[in-house]
């Protein structure tokens, strides 16, 4: 039998991974595992959690002009982003303490440094050191990807925005996905003037229709100009000679197809060089398909993300990897190399923290508890931050429509807390049932805090609840969600 340094070695400590480790050591394996930059991943250092705290940062405008409306007297006074951004990283690293802390306990090895694959079961660091496991999990996650144009090395990625300096005065979004439109809610909020690009006709592709357009909708009135059917055609310095793009006539003007990252460290904590060329440097000259022409002090992209797949090894051993660089593998997290597992973000199933929690857990299950675990994907919750939240789970009208045979419960309205403060936002709320059944397919809702709603009729909606099932629990009133349970009547059916 060979004698491997570890049973586990997992590249990539972020939610999927260090779950995988603690819960590997815990049922009784020797785990090591290696993070080339700050242990917690996208979603704790790049991700979820700052980006909630400045969802939570970014409404108090909101609030406190509510307050004014209650009979406060409160005064809105202005933003220290700095105080705001030092405060933020002092949490980031209390954080990050957090999770080296539970590796510690666990007794799960800790390599502060990059890792790569040199063979099915070993494993080659940084430093060179070579280490052997019997399984070796790849959890490192994905980075933002630039579109692949001249000069688009000058617009910020969403990891920089956590970074910023200093808030700018203008900025321009590129991209209407989860992020686009979280970061649009989050600037305007803090008092930027935010401009959206969205190549295609609307916000937020895949979700619910109506939701959309409501969420849209509410932006506009934020004051987001929101541009559809436009991209950038040209973008350089602002102060570049007749703005031309640096490059014209090359090679480089015409961008490099597919994986064109000029920053190879974006999915990390950001190479503090690059970041501070970044966001120091002078405001960015940008030339659209609308034929407009303008000046903003930052560009965003957010135009989607890739798994940090390359240079990992992975190929040079046998690791199959799909169109997009994402590693291939079954139901059980198994690569086409027997030995290689791979969970969470670089395996492009579905990018969210807890699938990838899940799917360690799951790995953990089959791999070191002898129980073999497939993860369900069905009927997954999610939320997007924008404001009002959208939360979502199952099937959209659009989707059910394709079926056939549905009803859909929809009512749409002025929340009693804005509708007292004078606001004109509104809530939706819909319910998309089987018609023959009465079972509810999806649920959507487009509300302050739907987020937190979402999560709890997702259980009903997971468990396969019918419409009658929902509507025997008694509303707890005056609450919006009460709405849930009392809509009477289909609006529609189709
Ligand atoms: P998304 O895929 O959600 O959105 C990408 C956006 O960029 C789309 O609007 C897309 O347009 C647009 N786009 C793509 N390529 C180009 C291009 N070349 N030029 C112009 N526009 C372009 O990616 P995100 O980066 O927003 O988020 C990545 C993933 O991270 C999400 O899918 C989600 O799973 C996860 N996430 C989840 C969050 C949450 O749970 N709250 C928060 C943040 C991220 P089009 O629609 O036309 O394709």
């Amino acid at each position: 039998m060979t004698d491997f340094d570890y049973d586990l070695f997992v590249i990539g400590g972020g939610s999927g991974g260090v779950r995988a480790a603690r819960t590997a050591s815990q049922a009784g394996a020797r785990v090591a595992l290696a993070e080339e930059s700050r242990m917690g991943g996208t979603c704790v250092i790049r991700g979820c959690v700052p980006k909630k705290l400045m969802v939570f940062a970014s409404g108090f405008p909101e609030q406190i002009e509510d307050a004014r409306a209650y009979g406060w007297d409160a005064g809105i006074g202005s933003f220290d982003w700095p105080s705001f951004r030092k405060q933020l990283h002092v949490e980031l690293d209390r954080l990050e303490q957090v999770y080296c802390s539970v590796l510690d306990k666990f007794g799960v090895e800790r390599f502060d440094q990059r890792a790569r694959l040199t063979g099915p079961h070993e494993i080659e660091l940084a430093d060179g050191t070579r280490k052997s496991a019997k399984h070796i999990l790849v959890a490192v996650g994905g980075h933002p990807v630039r579109p692949p144009f001249a000069n688009a090395e000058l617009g910020l990625v969403s990891n920089d925005m956590f970074l910023l300096e200093e808030l700018p005065r203008r900025m321009l979004i590129v991209g209407g996905g989860y992020i686009g439109c979280e970061f649009a809610c989050m600037m305007a909020g803090m008092g930027v003037d935010v401009t959206m690009y969205l190549r295609g006709g609307q916000i937020l592709n895949g979700f619910d229709e109506e939701c959309r357009g409501l969420v849209a909708e509410m932006m506009r009135a934020q004051g987001i100009d929101i541009h559809t059917g436009t991209t950038i055609v040209e973008m350089d310095r602002a102060d570049a000679e007749d703005h031309m793009p640096r490059g014209a006539g090359s090679d480089a003007a015409m961008g490099t197809p597919a994986e064109f990252n000029p920053h190879p460290d974006d999915h990390l904590g950001g190479n503090p060089k690059s970041d501070t060329a970044r966001q120091a440097g002078c405001p960015v000259w940008v030339k659209s398909t609308n034929g407009r022409e303008d000046t903003f002090d930052h560009v965003l992209f957010a135009t989607g993300r890739a798994p940090s797949t390359k240079d990992m090894g992975l190929e040079e051993i046998g690791v199959e990897l799909g169109r997009r660089g994402e590693i291939v593998v079954d139901e059980y997290s198994q690569s086409t190399v027997p030995s290689v597992y791979a969970i969470g973000d670089v395996t492009g199933r579905v990018e969210l923290t807890p699938v990838a929690i899940r799917e360690a857990m799951a790995f953990t299950r089959t791999v070191f508890m002898g129980e073999k675990t497939p993860v369900d994907y069905d009927t997954i919750p999610s939320a997007v931050f924008t404001r009002p939240e959208l939360g979502t789970v199952g099937l959209t009208e659009e989707q059910a429509q394709e079926r056939g045979g549905i009803d859909v419960y929809c009512t749409s309205f002025r929340p009693m807390k804005q509708s007292f403060a004078g606001r004109s936002g509104r809530t939706l709320m819909k319910l998309v049932v089987d018609k023959e059944t009465q079972v509810i397919l999806g649920a959507h809702i487009v509300a302050p805090e739907a987020a937190e709603m979402i999560q709890l009729v997702g259980i009903a909606v997971k468990a396969g609840l019918t419409k009658q099932q929902l509507d025997a629990t008694c509303a707890v009133h005056p609450t919006s969600s009460e709405e849930l349970v009392t809509m009477s009547a289909p609006s529609r059916s189709g």
